[in-house]
């Protein structure tokens, strides 16, 4: 029977405590003896996917108290990781070492004698183009070199739920800083990342001998960024990161992540693990006390977060929805939305294979006395595309906005050219760098 252990972090919650608590989870399972070898090469994989910090990111005492364990185990930790915020045109144009600085992952290496190898540096991922037998969709991927060279991966996520994760982002998704940014890790953004994102289990499967998920300051709501910080004080471990992320799902009130959790549910029915939590035995903390029910993340777009939004949609990914949601949030964060109100117009979004955009072009002009009609993706730009040449070459130009991708992730530009568009005050690309408080 697959085990996972729960051990509650006592409060007020520091460095110590959360040392005691990972401990507690671990020996629960055995011990970390159980899960590394003397000698050893480990990779402690966190998710350290933006400069934010937890609930955004893995708290950095989560990660400091399994590199010593693994040390005092006599392995060796490397802590390796591929930030989403080297990608500038997506978000923060950093590299992996600055948000790791940031984060204070640093010195924390620093301070306890372990190594820090970002996947990439000046801008080059090192990877290697490797097959993947078995796979479903990514059946030949660039991956991450320092993965496929360790003994060991400990993935140490932090439990958000997510617009795209198929309900949680926890240990599974945590393998997609895997492949390299630049080429595989942004193609299959659509249904078909729940299945990558199996794939990339399917090729490290075997070196992941243990997981531990930093669930003491959760996310609920529209995660992995933008969700709201939930304080569960909790450590999961254990070693199949199938069961591990059930168990997580469970305690933010999935009964059934092995039916309601893409991921979950994939590597469960393909024998990657075992996803079904009446199959699971659960150490330490009784799941059923500690579980609550979180507020799901969800694609669609709702007041009051976004006044005076409207997306229609004909045939359109989830995805594709999830990424104008990101765009809207980036908007958000610098009051773009007051500024809209007192311009009196409205966005519309026409997303999808067919999405209810007017062919009379009559109509358009018409409709862009109100609203910046946004034409979101290549599908519905393909399904405008009669209108194409008028829209983007003549008087419409600029009146009406085409974001091409599939999905679009250029999040900051497309925020960039909305308010350009508007003649809004906000034009500095800088407006949608986070800055630490
Ligand atoms: S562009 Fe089309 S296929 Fe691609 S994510 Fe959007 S709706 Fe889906």
């Amino acid at each position: 029977m697959a085990r996972v252990a729960i051990s509650r972090v006592a409060t007020p919650v520091d460095e110590e405590r959360i040392y005691d608590a990972v401990k507690k989870a671990i020996d629960d399972l055995g011990g970390m003896e159980e899960f590394v070898e003397p000698g050893e090469k480990v990779l402690l994989k966190p998710n350290f996917v933006s400069p934010r910090p937890p609930p955004v990111t893995t708290d950095v005492r989560v990660v400091r108290a399994v590199a010593l364990q693994v040390k005092e185990a006599g392995a060796k930790p490397i802590i390796g990781e591929s930030s989403s915020a080297m990608t500038h045109w997506w978000r923060e144009g950093m590299e992996t070492r600055d948000v790791m600085e940031m984060l204070g992952a640093v010195d924390m290496a620093r301070e306890i004698g372990v190594e820090i190898e970002p996947f990439e540096e000046d801008g080059v991922f090192k990877s290697v183009r490797v097959k993947i037998p078995g796979a479903v969709v990514l059946k030949e991927a660039e991956i991450a070199e320092l993965p496929l060279r360790v003994d060991k991966i400990v993935p140490i996520p932090v439990l958000k739920t997510s617009m795209e994760g198929g309900g949680i982002t926890c240990c599974i998704k945590d393998l997609h800083a895997l492949p390299n940014t630049f080429t595989d890790r942004l193609r299959w953004h659509r249904s078909e990342l729940w299945q990558k994102l199996v794939d990339i289990l399917r090729l490290v499967r075997e070196k992941i001998s243990l997981c531990v998920v930093d669930a003491i300051r959760a996310m609920e709501g529209d995660g992995p960024i933008h969700g709201n910080p939930v304080d569960l004080n909790l450590i999961i471990a254990g070693d199949d990161p199938v069961s591990t992320d059930a168990i997580a799902a469970k305690v933010v009130g999935f009964e059934y992540p092995h039916y309601e959790v893409g991921p979950i549910a994939l590597a469960h029915s393909q024998g990657l693990g075992v996803g079904d939590p009446s199959m699971i035995e659960v150490l330490g903390e009784d799941v059923e006390k500690v579980k609550r029910r979180f507020l799901m993340a969800s694609c669609e777009i709702v007041t009051p977060h976004f006044e005076n939004v409207l997306v229609c949609e004909g045939a359109a990914c989830r995805t594709c929805k999830a990424w104008i949601k990101f765009t809207l949030y980036m908007l958000k964060d610098t009051g773009f939305f007051e500024q809209l109100k007192e311009l009196g117009k409205t966005l519309h979004f026409y997303v999808g294979l067919d999405p209810p955009f007017p062919s009379d072009l009559d109509e358009v002009r018409e409709m862009t006395e109100e609203a910046l009609p946004i034409i979101f993706g290549d599908c519905a730009i393909s399904a405008v595309k009669n209108s194409y040449w008028v829209l983007s070459q003549g008087e419409l130009r600029g009146k009406v906005l085409l974001m091409p991708g599939c999905p679009p992730f250029a999040c900051a530009q497309q925020a960039s050219q909305i308010i350009e568009a508007l003649g809004l005050e906000i034009t500095e690309r800088e407006a949608f760098k986070y800055v630490p408080t």
